[in-house]
């Protein structure tokens, strides 16, 4: 470690790692620091994936500032990247035509945060003609066409990969401990920032933590926000179960939560939920009480689903601070310190447009920004050889025979799609069904997890039994059996 940035960020959150990326693009040195082995382990995650038209914060807020803007820059971060993104359009949903003014409210509110195209759609053959499924109880929808799916987890994963391709270095299994700040910021690398394995200098820290952004500040002396969790969770049908739902399905939003969706995930499957519980301690455990909440909430506005296909569930803690807002900016106590905490939703939607923000602001604080002529902005997705003829096969592929085995039969995931995923960074099984889905089928791992394990410790070059499911002592094995 022990080397000397321009710029250290803390978390590889898709906040984190897309200012990393942004920050690529010039010739600027940036070292990035995450607790966990791999990008987009925390609340990034486990999220619904929406990128939100923009209508729903309150205008005013910086919530409201950087929601419909981030939804505008999508297809910037998504096109170079390939990362599949889809604007299929949101509902919200009432099924009293005494609510019909909320939602003029909420259009009102919309088109004041710079959201375009909202519209009201009155009558249940109207909204059931785009959503044939829906309840024959709903009387009318407020449709925003500009809403989109995208897979999080595999956005930061590209971002993470291109700014790493274009210079940035990322640090994983690096819980920062503390930050020691010298006191003349004249003097380059004023910022020590101590992690549990060795410790980088800095002229300017983006506290990007997430849940622990609160924790972070206050290692510089900075105690204006703090971060309370609130824990969303979800159910999540079979891939199998296709175009049941066509668009992203609100109820009318509470005063806490924009209530719990149904939706067509990125990557094909219909995911609900998430409620919304606030907690003492972050804990993102799963509960019988909660998963009721949602499954009754996705059924009250798809009383037909085929409840009989979940195949898992999971939970994803908010990052909410006391203002109920984005914590953006330098701090007040220390130059040079940027916190971008509290980012609860619609954080990734706003994640390109907050990025974007705060190379910006590094600039105004003085940090020189000049173009690497070198910068790609482009990143080539893992192949699905699945999907590829025999030709195409041959034309990509090294090792033929990778290309053919099925490892995951759930998901049709090849052995060369996992070899890539390691040879891109996957040092753990979650990191492998991040990047390939293997693991995410009908099955979840019952099938592919033993080939799985051989196929790390092979390319890792390490025993089996140290392969983990996701770090920090999740082993698999315990031992080995004996014959006879
Ligand atoms: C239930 C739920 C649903 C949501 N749905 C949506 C949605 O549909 N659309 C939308 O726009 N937004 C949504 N959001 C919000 C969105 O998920 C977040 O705003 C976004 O993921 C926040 O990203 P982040 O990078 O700030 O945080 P994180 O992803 O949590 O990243 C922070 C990172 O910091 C690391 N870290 C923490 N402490 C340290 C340390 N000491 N040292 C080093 N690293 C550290 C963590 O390991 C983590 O990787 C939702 C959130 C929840 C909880």
């Amino acid at each position: 470690m022990d080397s000397t940035y321009d710029v250290i960020v803390i978390g590889a959150g898709v906040i984190g790692t897309g200012i990393a990326r942004e920050l690529s693009r010039y010739e600027v040195n940036v070292g990035l620091l995450e607790k966990e082995p791999d990008v987009g382990w925390g609340t990034t995650k486990a999220n619904s994936g929406i990128i939100h038209a923009g209508y729903d914060a309150k205008p005013g807020t910086v919530k409201a500032s950087f929601s419909a803007s981030g939804n505008k820059k999508y297809e910037e971060w998504t096109e170079p990247l390939s990362v599949p993104f889809a604007r299929i359009g949101s509902f919200v949903s009432t099924t009293e035509e005494s609510q019909l003014d909320d939602l003029e409210r909420l259009i009102e509110q919309g088109e004041e945060n710079g959201v375009e195209e909202l519209e009201t759609i009155q009558g249940n053959n109207n909204v059931r003609e785009l959503e044939p499924n829906i309840s024959e109880k709903v009387e009318a929808v407020l449709h925003a066409p500009t809403a989109g799916v995208v897979a999080p987890y595999k956005l930061t994963i590209a971002l993470y990969e291109n700014a790493r391709d274009n210079g940035v270095d990322f640090f994983f299994n690096s819980p920062v401990e503390s930050i020691k700040v010298k006191d003349d910021p004249e003097i380059k690398g004023n910022f020590e920032v101590v992690a549990s394995d060795g410790e980088v200098h800095g002229d300017y820290v983006i506290n990007a933590a997430g849940i622990a952004s609160g924790k972070v500040a206050s290692m510089v002396g900075d105690d204006s926000f703090s971060i309370f969790p609130a824990r969303g969770e979800y159910h999540l049908l079979d891939s199998e179960i296709k175009n049941y739902v066509n668009k992203i399905n609100f109820p009318m939003p509470t005063g806490e939560s924009k209530g719990i969706l149904v939706t067509p995930a990125a990557e094909g499957s219909i995911i609900f939920g998430p409620n919304h519980q606030p907690l003492k301690e972050p804990s993102v455990a799963t509960t019988r009480e909660g998963l009721n909440e949602v499954f009754s909430g996705a059924t009250d506005l798809f009383p037909g689903i085929d409840t009989s296909k979940i195949v898992t569930n999971f939970a994803g803690l908010r990052a909410k601070a006391g203002s109920d807002d984005f914590e953006i900016g330098e701090s007040d106590e220390v130059e040079g310190f940027i916190n971008v905490g509290g980012i609860q939703s619609p954080g990734l939607t706003a994640a390109p447009a907050i990025s974007g923000h705060i190379v910006d602001l590094l600039e105004d604080k003085g940090l020189e920004l000049t173009p690497d002529p070198d910068f790609d902005p482009n990143r080539e997705p893992i192949p699905r050889f699945s999907e590829l003829s025999p030709e195409e096969i041959a034309e990509y592929a090294e090792d033929r025979d990778a290309a053919r085995e099925i490892v995951c039969r759930c998901e049709e995931i090849t052995r060369a799609e996992v070899e890539e995923a390691i040879d891109r960074g996957a040092t753990t099984l979650d990191g492998i069904k991040f990047r390939t889905r293997a693991r995410m089928g009908s099955c979840q791992g019952g099938f592919c997890t033993p080939r799985l394990v051989e196929i790390l410790s092979d390319k890792l070059g390490v025993s089996p039994k140290e392969v983990t499911k996701k770090g920090d002592g999740s082993y698999l094995l315990a031992g080995e059996t004996k014959e006879g």
